[in-house]
């Protein structure tokens, strides 16, 4: 039985992670350092606690979603954190749903294995950790149709599988611990370096005398079709509804872009492998923020970085 759900970290994606909970009949009570969040969950009749550990203290599962690996260790292992009390805490089942390095994934999950359940309910013999992270931004998150990608137990993943499908659409199951940090990290990086191939195609594309708009049904009907190209194309005016079409407002902002692109590249080293790509699109999205764009979209890599046309 995971009735209750302690829920830490009401940012952007959080915050609505919460909500779609909270509509779907679970017993929510949350925190997070920003007092002005807390105040708009118990003004809503949600329970708010001061602490990681009172949340979990409160709860069969603890669901987080913070902004990055160091957030994620305080969060845990801090002081006041979710595993406080190691030898005989109460959640089963922890979820974090950051997007974090796996490294730092099965680190936390180690530590989880290594508590001990005050109740041991069902089958829960020991607490469980999943790294869950998603995909699909705020809007996804607020409509609940986002997708998540799981690492760690299998059994943890089909009982926590409720969970994810009340606040998304799609949980896929990765493997061990710290698979669905991976899976996230390597979506983040084929999704920018597709950004990228896109926006060089249509930078030169336009110099060599061929519409952006033209140049859009060519891709869409050959090879080259994509993600970038036929769902959220970086060339404003092409699409509607996306991005590229109101300034690069909202969407998928650069500074997330380059924190992701920031593991992918820490992954790779870590690896030992050869991935050029994966680096110059990390200096690339950089540099846009050092440019001043960081809460632009992501695809405003085509105006800012290739057309030349700064503003
Ligand atoms: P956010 O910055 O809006 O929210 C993070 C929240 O965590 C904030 O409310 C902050 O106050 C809180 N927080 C920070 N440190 C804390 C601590 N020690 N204890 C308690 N609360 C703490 O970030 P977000 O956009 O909601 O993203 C969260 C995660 O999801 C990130 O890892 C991000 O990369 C990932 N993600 C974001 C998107 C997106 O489009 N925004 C999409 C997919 C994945």
């Amino acid at each position: 039985e995971l009735g209750s759900v302690g829920f830490i970290g009401l940012g952007n994606m959080g915050s609505r992670m919460a909500n779609n909970l909270i509509k779907n009949g679970y017993k929510v009570a949350v925190h997070d350092i920003n007092c002005n969040v807390m105040k708009m969950f118990s003004d809503m009749g949600v329970p708010t606690k001061e602490t990681p550990f009172e949340v979990a203290e409160a709860s069969d599962v603890v669901i987080t979603m913070l902004p990055s690996s160091s957030h994620v260790l305080d969060v845990y292992t801090g002081p006041n954190g979710v595993l406080r009390c190691a030898n005989l805490m109460r959640p089963q089942l922890l979820i974090d749903s950051s997007t974090i390095d796996p490294r730092t994934s099965r680190k936390v999950s180690v530590a989880v294995s290594n508590c001990i359940l005050k109740e041991k309910k069902d089958h829960w013999e020991k607490p469980v950790m999943l790294d869950a992270p998603v995909s699909g931004g705020v809007l996804a998150a607020e409509a609940g149709t986002l997708t998540f990608m799981v690492g760690g137990s299998e059994d943890a993943y089909l009982a926590a599988k409720p969970l994810f499908l009340s606040m998304g659409k799609n949980a896929i199951y990765c493997g061990g611990a710290g698979t669905g940090s991976a899976a996230k990290i390597c979506n983040n990086l084929a999704m920018a370096v597709s950004m990228l191939g896109v926006s060089e195609a249509f930078a030169l594309g336009q110099s060599l005398g061929i519409s952006a708009g033209t140049l859009t049904k060519v891709l869409n009907t050959s090879s080259a079709r994509c993600w970038s190209s036929d769902s959220y194309n970086p060339v404003p005016g092409v699409m509607e509804g996306v991005p590229a079409s109101r300034n690069y407002a909202g969407g998928f902002a650069s500074k997330l872009m380059a924190k992701d692109l920031n593991l992918a590249a820490t992954s790779v080293e870590e690896a030992g492998l050869q991935c050029p790509l994966t680096y110059q699109a990390h200096e690339i999205y950089t540099e846009l923020c050092r440019d001043g764009h960081e809460i632009e979209d992501f695809s405003c890599v085509f105006r800012h970085y290739y057309s030349g046309k700064d503003e």
